[in-house]
Parts: C-alpha cells; structure tokens; sequence
C-alpha cells in the first residue's frame, strides 16, 4: 500500500531523510522507531504530502504522493488534488488537535460533512458509530476541554476514521499522555490493527511495538538502520546503534 523509495528531503542546507526505502502492505502494521531528530515525523509528513519531497518517491495506493499522471506525463498536484489525496490518509498527532469550539460528535462530523459532503444525518449516526468504537459514546456532547488527554486522542483517532482513511499515521500518539491514559489509546490501536488497518506508527511505546507491529523499522540519522520483525528488531538487533537506542527507552 505505500512504497517509499529513497526519499530525500532537506531543510535548507540540512538533509534530514537522506534515502530512506520501505515498503507497507495492505492490513500491515509498521512501528518507527529512533531518536529524537532522526527524521521520523519528516518521513510521515512526507507521506501525506505536508511535507515535499526533494528526490525519491512515495506511492500510496499506486498513486505517487503529490504527483499526477496527465496525458503520460508527471505533473505536480495542484492544492485540489492534494487534499483530495489526503483524504485517504488519516494523520494522528502526538499533540490532540481537536477543534475546540466543537463537540466530540462535531469534531468527528465535521471533514465528512464540510469535506465529503456527506448528509448531516448520515454523518452523525456514522460518528456515533466511531465513538463507540473508540469507547466513548457516553461523552459524545463533551467539548475537548472537558475531556482527559486520552479521551482526546481516542476522538482523534475517531476524526480520522471518519473519513475512512485506507492508511492510518501515527505520530507518537501517546506520548502527551500521562502514563495512566495510555493504555486506553493503545488498545484503540491495537483493536485497529486487529481490524486490518494498515498503520504507520511512530511511538517509543516498545511493548505496544512488540505485541502489534508486524514490521519494527528503526531509523536514525535521515536513514533506516534496521527493518525487521518485532523479533529480529527488538530481541535480536543487528546494528550497534538500533542497541544503543534501545537500551536507552527500554
Ligand atoms: P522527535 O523524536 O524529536 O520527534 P523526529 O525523528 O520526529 O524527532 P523530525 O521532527 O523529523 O525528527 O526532525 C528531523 C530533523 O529535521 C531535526 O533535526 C529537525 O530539527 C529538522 N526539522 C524538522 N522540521 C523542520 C523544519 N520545518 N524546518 C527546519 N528543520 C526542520
Ligand atoms: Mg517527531
């Protein structure tokens, strides 16, 4: 479902992806791991076009991120095609970024509704829906405000589900979090997972790594050191620094 090939991206003089590779299929669920500055949140920017690339490419879905096909020729996305091309990529964020004026059920509503012109009606029974399946349908008329930090996030995750994304990327979802609240946005996650969602997710969360990715990528330095399952990644590394940076979060 995606494939990146030696992606490159700089900041001004400073390369931060430096050709990174990697491949997720259709149900598959990829952990990224590495530290702080290693380019991880550049990548899943890269994959939804927020960010642009300077060489490489990346597919989703066969279709090249932020490049269109006319008459064989490859031209750049116009901002129309972008967003439309991001509607099939759900983004969660490590920081709950969730309209505040709106409700739970409106912060869900609102991209089907305003975006996808979906019936009001039709749109709230589907958020309703998502709510419960994040667990919280018993706070459906809460503001963000009044909600504890995971019970934002799981609204988030509900928001990007809402537009029946065909991939999900996480940004270190739980790391805001205090410690008691994570469990709960995992175990959203990990229902995903379950459920077949193909998923991206950045995350220092080694546990969660271990017992749902099927593929642990580690990255430092703009380049992907170590690709592999949970088993040979995490029990079993092969480069000196994927051990280094494990032994400093585990
Ligand atoms: P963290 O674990 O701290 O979130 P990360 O792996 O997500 O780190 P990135 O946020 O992708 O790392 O940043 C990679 C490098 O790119 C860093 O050196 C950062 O300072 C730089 N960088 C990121 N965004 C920008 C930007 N908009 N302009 C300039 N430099 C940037
Ligand atoms: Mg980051």
């Amino acid at each position: 479902l995606v494939r990146a090939s030696n992606v490159r991206k700089s900041y001004g003089h400073v390369e931060v992806l430096k050709g990174v590779s990697l491949t997720v299929k259709p149900g598959e669920v990829m952990c990224l791991l590495g530290p702080s500055g290693s380019g991880k949140s550049t990548f899943l920017r890269c994959i939804n076009h927020l960010e642009r690339i300077n060489g490489g490419r990346i597919e989703v879905g066969g279709d090249l991120v932020g490049y269109a096909r006319r008459h064989g020729k490859i031209f750049e996305m116009n901002p129309r095609e972008v967003s439309r091309q991001r509607r099939g990529i759900g983004m969660v964020f490590q920081r709950f970024n969730l309209f505040p004026h709106m409700t739970a059920l409106e912060n869900i509503m609102a991209a089907p509704v305003g975006v996808k012109k979906v019936e009001r009606s039709a749109a709230k029974a589907r958020a309703y829906e998502l709510l419960e399946r994040v667990g919280l349908s018993h706070v459906a008329g809460h503001y963000p405000a009044q909600l504890s930090g995971g019970q934002q996030q799981r609204v988030a995750i509900a928001r990007a589900l809402a537009m029946d994304p065909e991939l999900l990327l996480f940004d270190e979802p739980t790391s805001a979090l205090d410690p008691e609240l994570v469990g709960d946005v995992l175990d959203v996650m990990r229902q995903l997972a379950a459920d077949g969602m193909t998923m991206i997710v950045v995350t220092h969360e080694i546990g969660f790594a271990r017992s749902v990715a099927d593929t642990v990528v580690f990255m430092d330095g703009g380049v992907v050191v170590e690709a592999g399952s949970p088993a040979e990644v995490l029990d079993n590394p092969q480069n000196p620094r994927t051990v280094a940076f494990l032994n400093s979060v585990m």
